[in-house]
C-alpha cells in the first residue's frame, strides 16, 4: 500500500458523529421522512440516505 492509498483509507475510515447527528436531524418538508444509512467514501465525503414516504411530492419530482 503506497502513501496515497494509506491517506485514502484513513479518510474513508470512519463516519463523523457530528455528520450523523446533522443528517438524522433532517426532515423532509413534504413527508414524514427518516434518515437511513450515513456513509463516508474514500475521498472523505459523507453520504446520507433519506427515506421519503412513497407518496412524497419531493421524491416524485413534483416539488423542486
Ligand atoms: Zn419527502
Amino acid at each position: 500500500m503506497n502513501r496515497q492509498q494509506r491517506r485514502a483509507a484513513a479518510k474513508g475510515a470512519g463516519v463523523d458523529a457530528r455528520v450523523v447527528q446533522y443528517a438524522k436531524s433532517y426532515k423532509c418538508p413534504d413527508c414524514d421522512s427518516d434518515t437511513g444509512e450515513v456513509t463516508r467514501d474514500r475521498f472523505g465525503v459523507h453520504h446520507a440516505t433519506i427515506l421519503h414516504d412513497p407518496t412524497c411530492p419531493r421524491l416524485n419530482g413534483i416539488t423542486p
